[in-house]
């Protein structure tokens, strides 16, 4: 059976106690590899190297460390089959989904920072009647930490090491235990691609003992964080009293406001896709859908049509649009909120239990897409996230009305908004207090943006600029002249 390894100053190695964990493939619900249970002396032995390499990687020019990524991305492009095949395969992901989606933006992200990090320029303010001039100079923090969720793999591991690696810092990254296989590729390509060593260091493991050992080490000054709100909130307890810079990008329980005067059919199809789209596991589904009450009963219909003609199945067949949960332990704590929303008083339109495949697929974690109406927007299914393939529909009159339902849970991630009155879209959307409002679209993505959540669902934001700016620490050089 399949051993990872962790990826430690250019060289793949095994983990110092020489502990593994197994890893399932959750559409079988069978282990079919390794991966080590690493513990601190792994991170410290990463963190060294990490040190070692950052003085070389960050006099390197922003030139050469971008064609470096670059060099990643286009080996990430020439390996994608391979690449989709094991991300399928560790998270349950419908296969074409991989290849659509989850690699070719892990090729985008190395590419977007390896070109934006040549176009990252520092500000001057010349000071007028002083004759004075400040200039800013943006240093590389020195060893960034990165910890990525396991709901889109690569896709999210690349979104945090391609910036902090352009932006001049060398890495300690840590994916998640329950999909690691692509990072554990991406370890390989990296080697291939020449990036010297200890500038990006992967470490596998448990996240209360890799992530709690990164998070805690003195050298390493800046985290990025992508997962649970419960788990941000301790690495902010212990970042925080450290002065560690500190980026979390976490949870949502996103708004889908659906006005009366919408394009019905585009509401409609891409509603199943912010739905259902990777078994309702991407931090930006809509699992609450408003929809203004002279819709709501067509809607409503017609969605619990399409629904039922969501293919759940193997995520290795073409035809299959929902594949596996990621594993037992989620699938149980999804079946265990399609409960509360019985106990709540909700009606399970259609769903609501776990699906058994024939053949090779028949021990694994798959749940049939669910919808839910009669429950209140206060309720804890409507206000805590269940991440899973499980929507709500919730009928509402008034603009004022609608937009107390988007706000009343402790998220603020994303929102989506469809009506043809532009007017109504923008005034509603400015007083959503989410971090990305989509209006008549969904899950479109301009890397250039800024990428995050308001009250829990985050603290700062990626993308763009914004991660060369949270990767690097200004420092400002005032000049009289
Ligand atoms: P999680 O918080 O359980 O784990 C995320 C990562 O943190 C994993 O690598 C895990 O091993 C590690 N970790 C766990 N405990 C840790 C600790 N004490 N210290 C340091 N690291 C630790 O989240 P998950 O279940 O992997 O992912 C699902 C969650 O991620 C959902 O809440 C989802 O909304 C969120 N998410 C958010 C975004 C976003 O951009 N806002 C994107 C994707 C997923």
């Amino acid at each position: 059976m399949q051993q990872i390894k962790n990826y430690i100053n250019g060289q793949l190695v095994a983990p110092k106690a020489g502990k593994y964990i197994d890893n399932y493939n959750p559409a079988t619900g069978e282990v079919y590899s390794h991966i080590p249970d690493s513990d601190e002396q792994d991170v410290e032995q990463a963190v060294q190297g990490a040190l070692a390499a950052f003085p070389a990687w960050a006099s390197t020019s922003a030139a050469k460390r971008g064609q470096l990524l670059m060099r990643i991305a286009d080996l990430i492009d020439k390996y994608q089959d391979r690449l989709a095949e094991a991300e399928s395969v560790d998270n349950g992901k419908p296969l074409k989904l991989a290849k659509a989606v989850d690699i070719p933006r892990a090729s985008s992200n190395m590419r977007f920072y390896g070109t934006a990090i040549q176009h990252f320029a520092s500000e001057a303010h010349y000071m007028e009647g002083t004759e004075a001039i400040n200039y800013t100079v943006r240093h590389p923090h020195g060893v960034a930490g990165c910890i990525s969720p396991w709901n889109l793999p690569l896709y999210l591991f690349t979104w945090k090491i391609a910036p902090a690696l352009a932006a001049g810092n060398c890495v300690v990254a840590k994916p998640s235990e329950v999909t690691p296989m692509t990072a554990s590729l991406l370890s390989e390509l990296c080697m291939e691609a020449g990036l010297p060593a200890g500038v990006l260091n992967i470490v596998h493991g448990y996240g209360y003992k890799v992530g709690a050992a990164i998070v805690a080490h003195p050298n390493v000054p800046v985290l990025s964080f992508t997962g649970g709100t419960n788990t941000g909130r301790s690495i902010a307890a212990t970042a925080a009293p450290m002065f560690k810079k500190l980026s979390l990008e976490l949870g949502g329980k996103n708004p889908n406001i659906i006005f009366a005067d919408c394009d019905f059919n585009n509401a409609l199809h891409t509603s199943i896709q912010s739905s259902f789209a990777n078994q309702g596991q991407i931090c930006l589904c809509g699992s609450r859908i408003f929809i203004e009450r002279p819709l709501y009963e067509q809607f409503k219909q017609a969605f619990v049509d399409k629904v039922q003609n969501v293919t759940v199945g193997d995520p290795m067949e073409d035809g299959t649009k929902m594949g596996a949960v990621v594993s037992e332990q989620h699938m149980q704590k999804v079946l265990s909120y399609i409960e509360l929303a019985r106990q709540e008083g909700g009606s399970i339109l259609t769903g609501g239990q776990q699906v058994h495949l024939s053949g090779r697929c028949a021990k694994g974690w798959f749940i049939a897409p669910t919808v839910i109406e009669g429950l209140s927007p206060e309720c804890r299914t409507n206000t805590e996230e269940i991440f899973g393939p499980v929507v709500t529909l919730t009928p509402f009159d008034t603009d004022e009305e609608v937009i107390q339902y988007a706000n009343c849970t402790d998220y603020g991630l994303s929102a989506t908004i469809w009506t043809k009155d532009l007017s109504r879209a923008h005034r509603v959307a400015h007083q959503v207090r989410s971090g990305i409002v989509w209006i008549n679209t969904w899950l479109l993505r301009d890397l250039r943006t800024p990428f995050g959540g308001m009250k829990n669902s985050g603290v700062g934001r990626e993308g763009g600029f914004e991660a060369l700016r949270f990767f690097t620490e200004p420092q400002n050089i005032c000049v009289k002249l």
